[in-house]
């Protein structure tokens, strides 16, 4: 029996109209480096309706992908409202792709128009002359004259081609398992994978976002979007603003420790989320120029382990909590959040904080052993760690339709390549990536806890650990420090400091002192690197 319910789409077309006239007076903030300029969201449903009727013009009609060279801010935020809410498809360019892999992105997305800001021509210029689907480029932010078009490509200035426009837009309807939104991968494997996210799943999503067990988003908020547009849609921030009327404060190109303490500073937001790297930088930056921080109600971390010393500096030395969050890409990107259940403090409180978090009602999730078997959630048991929801990626785009990495998805479930546990109260705790896992005379040491444990050290700013052949053991891990700013420390004396937190047998032999960890286009550790650098086990 069918119910007698509405059969409404989740549109994003809708939802940006509610956001944009509702919620008009909530505001997206653009850090300038000394100031912030601010555009309320009633101006931002103008400024959309402006860049959606630019854009009919330049002839991009329902599902013709429209790409975002950006950083965050006010232009990037209008993309993000107009184009999936015309129809077409928001595809966010990740600015810090290798060349080939930025190149192989646009072309397979069939990119037919790219926003780029100004500051990043010089960037997007070199590649422009191999994007073989693009004709339109429209430059924000800064002199349009400055980018050769190639022929066949028309360049725009933002600003001339949206003042020409109308301030309304007719909003079509859409059918909510139409894709909104284009990410890829960012390749630490091979070329990027394309996820289409629908209407209906960044709507339900967004939900997510907003709910207590989520990330709790309302109209009382301001959030600091450090983590990039074009990194799993901001991790879905720019969508749930909308849908609460939370304001939005986006950093621009000013990333680094000392420009977010001025932005936290000047515009006190109540929320902040970004990848562990930016907040281990704020940390060092904040003990040595102190600050009062505790406008933050939650800081979310996620996209790699939040170290535990990384979260209780932050409480106890800043009164900020922490929430660690697991996602990934092909997740849109929120898996799990460290909500703690109700009633647990102290020791028991900070347990489920450390876990990478509980799975909400609509992200089932099991873990499968070696042999293929499903093993039990019972905190105990490792496995792969699998996922299926009505947010979860269930394959990958192909324009050809040909099935990509088709491995990557069993019998309806997403593979995610991590190995965990999971207890039956529903908190994963990740052991580690299934690649970066070591294997040590038959038992596995994790790297992520390694590295944990060698962070907790005050002496040490960031360590890295990956695992490097050895004839006795098959496998040891090797680790690389970076040593605080004027500390001091010798292999054997970081060794001693494990001795209380690993197992014996975990303890590593091979460490290398470095000056930073390299990082991936999306600022995490990048192993692939150190292990080019270091995987043979040789120390220079
Ligand atoms: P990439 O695979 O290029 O890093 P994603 O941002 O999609 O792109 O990364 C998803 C992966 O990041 C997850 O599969 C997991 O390995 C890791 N990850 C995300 N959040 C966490 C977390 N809280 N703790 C540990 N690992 C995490």
């Amino acid at each position: 029996m069918l119910s007698s319910m509405q059969d409404e789409p989740l549109s994003l077309a809708t939802l940006f109209r509610y956001g944009t006239t509702v919620h008009s007076e909530a505001e997206v903030s653009t850090w300038t480096g000394t100031d912030v300029r601010r555009m309320s969201f009633g101006e931002l449903g103008i400024e959309g309706a402006r860049l959606a009727n630019a854009l009919r013009g330049l002839g991009v009609g329902e599902s013709d992908r429209v790409g975002t060279f950006m950083w965050n801010n006010n232009e990037h935020m209008a993309a993000y409202g107009a184009i999936p809410a015309m129809g077409s498809v928001l595809h966010t360019l990740n600015i810090r792709l290798f060349p080939e892999q930025l190149i192989f992105v646009a072309n397979h997305a069939e990119d037919k128009v790219v926003l780029v800001d100004a500051s990043l021509i010089p960037l997007f210029g070199k590649y422009l002359p191999s994007l073989t689907t693009v004709r339109h480029v429209i430059v924000t932010n800064g002199d349009a004259s400055a980018l050769e078009a190639p022929a066949g490509v028309e360049v725009h200035a933002y600003a001339d081609l949206l003042g020409a426009q109308n301030d309304s837009y007719d909003w079509p309807d859409i059918d909510e398992r139409a894709a909104a939104a284009a990410c890829y991968t960012s390749g630490t494997t091979g070329d990027p994978k394309g996820v289409l996210y629908s209407h209906r799943s960044m709507w339900l999503h967004s939900m997510q976002v907003c709910s207590t067990n989520g990330m709790a988003l309302s109209d009382a908020d301001k959030t600091l979007a450090i983590v990039p547009m074009f990194h799993a849609m901001s991790w879905g921030l720019p969508h749930a603003a909308l849908m609460t009327g939370a304001s939005l404060v986006m950093p621009d190109r000013f990333l680094q420790p000392e420009p977010v303490a001025q932005i936290l500073a000047a515009e006190k937001p109540t929320f902040a989320a970004a990848v562990p790297t930016i907040w281990q930088g704020l940390l060092t930056y904040l003990d040595a120029h102190p600050q009062d921080i505790t406008h933050l109600r939650d800081v979310v971390v996620g996209g790699s382990a939040a170290p535990p010393s990384l979260m209780q500096a932050f409480q106890e030395r800043y009164g900020v909590r922490i929430l660690h969050a697991w996602g990934m890409t092909e997740t849109s990107p929120l898996g799990s959040v460290a909500h703690p259940p109700a009633g647990s403090t102290g020791d028991e409180e900070w347990h489920y904080r450390y876990t990478q978090g509980r799975f909400p009602a609509s992200v089932q999730a099991r873990l499968v052993g070696d042999d293929g078997n499903v093993v039990p959630n019972d905190g105990e048991s490792t496995g792969e760690v699998e996922v299926r929801g009505p947010w979860i990626a269930g394959s990958y785009y192909s324009p050809d339709g040909a099935v990509v990495d088709g491995d990557k998805f069993d019998d309806g479930w997403l593979r995610t390549g991590d190995v965990g546990k999971i207890t039956a109260n529903g908190y994963l705790t990740l052991v580690d990536r299934s690649k970066d896992v070591i294997k040590s005379g038959g038992e596995w040491i994790s790297s992520v806890d390694l590295e944990n444990a060698v962070m907790s050290n005050p002496d040490v700013a960031e360590a890295a650990v990956i695992g490097v052949p050895d004839e006795k053991w098959d496998e040891r891990p090797l680790v690389a420090v970076v040593l605080r700013e004027g500390k001091e420390a010798t292999a054997e004396q970081l060794r001693d400091s494990l001795v209380d937190k690993v197992a014996k047998w975990q303890l590593p032999e091979r460490w290398t002192f470095i000056s930073e960890v390299p990082k991936t286009s999306v600022g995490k550790f990048d192993k692939k690197k150190i292990r080019a650098q270091y995987g043979d086990g040789e120390l220079d």
